[in-house]
C-alpha cells in the first residue's frame, strides 16, 4: 500500500465517503462559510508528503460572529431536557458507527496512525458518546440537611454556555468528543478549534455530526474554526464570552493559554504534555512488562501524551530486559501505515523530526548513549515521509534536562534504579504528571507505587502500560500536565457550574449561625 496510486485510491474512497473535497471550508459557524478571501492551509499527508486539501483557515473577523450565534444555540439547547439531549447525542454516536471506517482511515492519511488505531480513536468517539448518553440521566445534585427549620438546601449543575476547545492533533476527534457529548449533554454548545495538522479529520467529524442535529430540528451545537497558527486560539483564551475554556497541548502552548484565561478569571481544564515512566521490578512478569513497555513507548510513533518515555528498570535485569527490549526496537517495522504489519508510522512534520533528531544530539551531549536508533530514515518510495528509527538512550542523569523534557517522538530513555524508594524519587523527578506504570507481581511493590510516596501522577497503573486510557475513567495529570479532568467518573462537572440553593418553605425568617436581625 505504499505506492502513490494506492495512497490516492484510499484517499478518493474516504473523502467520497465523508463527502470531504480537496478545497473546503474550515468554519462552521451554523453553516460552512465559503472560502474567499480566506487564508488556505495546505494538507498535507505525514505518510509521504502528498497533498490532501486546502482547507480555508477563519478570519479573525469571523470569530466574532460564530460565538455570538453558538450563543444564541445556547439558549434554545440549554432548554432541553437533559435527557433529551442525551437521545441526540445518542444519535450522533450511532452515525459515528457508520463512519468508522472512513473516519479512522482519514485519521490515518492525515496524522499517520495506524488504521487499528485509528478506527481506535472513532471508537473512542463512540464509546464516550455511550457514556454521555447514561450521564444525560444522571446529573445528580446533592441534598444537604440544613440547620435551619423548614428550609431545603441542594445543589444544581447548569451549563457553563460556550465552552471552548482547543485540541492537539495527536488525537484529532476523539478529545474534541471527550469534551463535547459531555458539555453537551449537560446544555453547553461547544466552539471548537482544532489543531491546523488535524484539520480535515475535524471538518469531516463536524459534518457528520451536523447531519444528525440538522435532522433533530436542532440548532448548530457543534461550531469549527481552524487556523493556522494559534490565532484563533489566542482570541478564545482571551474571550470573556467563553466562561470555560479546555485546552489540550503542549505544556508551552498551555502556560500561555492558562495565563490568558487566568488574566479574565475564567475557568479552564489543562491536558498538557505528559513524561511518563513504567518502573520494571525483578518482580514482574517479564513477557507482560515487555509487551506493556514496548507498546506504551512505540504506539502511534510515541505521539501519545501518555507514550513512555521513560523506562526505570531494576539494575538486575540490566542484562535479561533490556537486551529484549532492544531487540524489539531493532525488529518493529517502521513504515506506511497502510502497509499490513506496521507498527509504527511517520511523525507529524519535519519539525517534529528535528526535534527528534536534536534531542538525540542533546542526549548524546550530555553522556548518553545510543544503544538502538538515532536515524532519520529515507524510506523507498516514501521519500517525503516524516520516518525515524524508534530510538533507546541509555547512561543519561534521571534529572537531565532532556530527560526531563517531552519530546514528541520515539525515544525512550533507559534509568537504572536499585531500590524501589530510588525508583520513586526517578519517577517523580520530572516536571510532568501525567501516566505511570509499576510492573510487579509484588503486593509490597504495587501498593507502594500506588501510595502517596510513589506515582505523583494523574493515571497510575499496574502490570499495564502508560498509554491506552479507558474513556469510563476521569483522564488528566498533575504538575504541569495541568491538573484537567475529562471524559469518564465525574469529570463532567467540570463542564458544568454548581449553585447551591437554599429554599424556605416556613412562615418565619431563621437567620443561618443562629443570628437574629430584627428591624422594626
Ligand atoms: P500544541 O501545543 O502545539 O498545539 C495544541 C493546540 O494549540 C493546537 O490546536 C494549536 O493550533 C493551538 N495553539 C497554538 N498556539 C496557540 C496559542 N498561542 N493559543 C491558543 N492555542 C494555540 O500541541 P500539539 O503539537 O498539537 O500536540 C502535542 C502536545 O499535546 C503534546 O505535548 C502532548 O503531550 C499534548 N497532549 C496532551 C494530552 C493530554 O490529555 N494531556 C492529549 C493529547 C496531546
Amino acid at each position: 500500500m505504499a505506492n502513490s496510486s494506492d495512497f490516492q485510491a484510499v484517499k478518493d474512497r474516504v473523502f467520497a465517503d465523508l463527502g470531504l473535497y480537496e478545497q473546503v471550508s474550515g468554519l462552521y459557524d451554523g453553516q460552512w462559510v465559503a472560502g474567499e478571501g480566506r487564508r488556505r492551509i495546505a494538507v498535507h499527508s505525514p505518510i509521504n508528503g502528498e497533498w490532501l486539501a486546502d482547507v480555508a483557515a477563519a478570519a479573525d473577523e469571523d470569530y466574532d460572529r460564530m460565538v455570538e450565534r453558538a450563543w444564541a444555540s445556547f439558549e434554545e439547547w440549554s432548554r432541553v431536557p437533559a435527557p433529551k439531549r442525551g437521545e441526540v447525542v445518542r444519535a450522533i454516536g450511532d452515525r459515528l458507527r457508520e463512519y468508522v471506517e472512513s473516519l479512522g482511515l482519514l485519521v490515518t492519511l492525515e496524522v499517520g496512525k495506524t488504521p487499528v488505531e485509528g478506527r481506535g480513536e472513532v471508537q473512542e468517539m463512540i464509546d464516550i458518546a455511550d457514556f454521555a448518553v447514561g450521564l444525560s440521566r444522571q446529573l445528580y445534585g446533592t441534598t444537604i440537611a440544613s440547620e435551619r427549620p423548614s428550609h431545603r438546601l441542594y445543589e444544581q449543575w447548569h451549563p457553563h454556555g460556550v465552552v471552548g476547545v482547543i485540541t492537539a492533533f495527536n488525537f484529532p476527534c476523539a478529545v474534541w468528543s471527550w469534551n463535547a457529548f459531555i458539555a453537551g449533554v449537560i446544555g453547553n454548545v461547544v466552539v471548537w478549534k482544532p489543531s491546523p495538522n488535524s484539520a480535515l479529520t475535524a471538518i469531516a467529524t463536524i459534518n457528520i455530526v451536523n447531519d444528525v442535529l440538522d435532522e433533530h430540528g436542532l440548532p448548530p451545537l457543534f461550531f469549527l474554526a481552524v487556523d493556522e497558527a494559534g490565532e484563533i486560539g489566542r482570541r478564545m483564551s482571551s474571550d470573556r464570552s467563553l466562561p470555560l475554556l479546555s485546552f489540550t497541548g503542549s505544556v508551552r502552548t498551555g502556560r500561555e493559554v492558562a495565563a490568558k484565561v487566568g488574566e479574565r478569571l475564567g475557568r479552564s481544564i489543562l491536558e498538557l504534555g505528559g513524561n511518563n515512566a513504567a518502573i520494571v521490578t525483578p518482580d514482574a512478569d517479564m513477557e507482560i512488562a515487555l509487551r506493556g513497555v514496548a507498546f506504551g513507548a512505540l504506539a502511534t510513533a510515541a505521539q501519545r501524551c501518555t507514550t513512555t518515555r521513560r523506562l526505570i528498570l531494576h539494575e538486575s535485569l540490566i542484562d535479561s530486559f533490556l537486551p529484549r527490549l532492544a531487540d524489539a526496537y531493532r525488529s518493529v517495522r517502521v513504515g506506511s501505515p497502510l502497509e499490513p504489519g506496521v507498527l509504527v508510522g511517520p511523525l507529524i512534520n519535519r519539525s517534529a523530526v528535528d526535534s527528534y533528531s536534536s534531542a538525540i544530539g542533546r542526549a548524546e551531549s550530555t553522556g548518553g548513549k545510543v544503544l538502538v536508533g538515532n536515524a532519520v530514515l529515507e524510506l523507498p518510495g516514501l521519500e517525503n515521509g516524516n520516518y525515524v528509527a524508534p530510538t533507546l538512550i541509555e547512561g543519561l542523569a534521571p534529572d537531565s534536562e532532556i530527560v526531563c523534557e517531552e519530546t514528541f517522538a520515539p525515544i525512550l530513555y533507559v534509568l537504572r534504579y536499585s531500590d524501589l524508594k530510588e525508583a520513586f524519587a526517578i519517577h517523580n523527578c520530572v516536571p510532568q504528571g501525567l501516566s505511570s506504570a509499576i510492573f510487579s507481581n509484588n503486593l509490597r511493590e504495587v501498593e507502594g507505587f500506588l501510595s502517596v510516596v510513589g506515582s505523583d501522577c494523574g493515571q497510575a497503573s499496574v502490570n499495564t502500560g502508560t498509554a491506552g486510557a479507558e474513556i469510563g475513567g476521569a483522564f488528566g495529570g498533575e504538575k504541569e500536565t495541568g491538573g484537567g479532568r475529562e471524559s469518564g467518573s465525574d469529570a463532567w462537572k467540570a463542564y458544568a457550574r454548581r449553585q447551591t440553593v437554599t429554599v424556605n418553605y416556613g412562615a418565619e425568617l431563621p437567620l443561618a449561625q443562629g443570628v437574629t436581625f430584627d428591624v422594626g
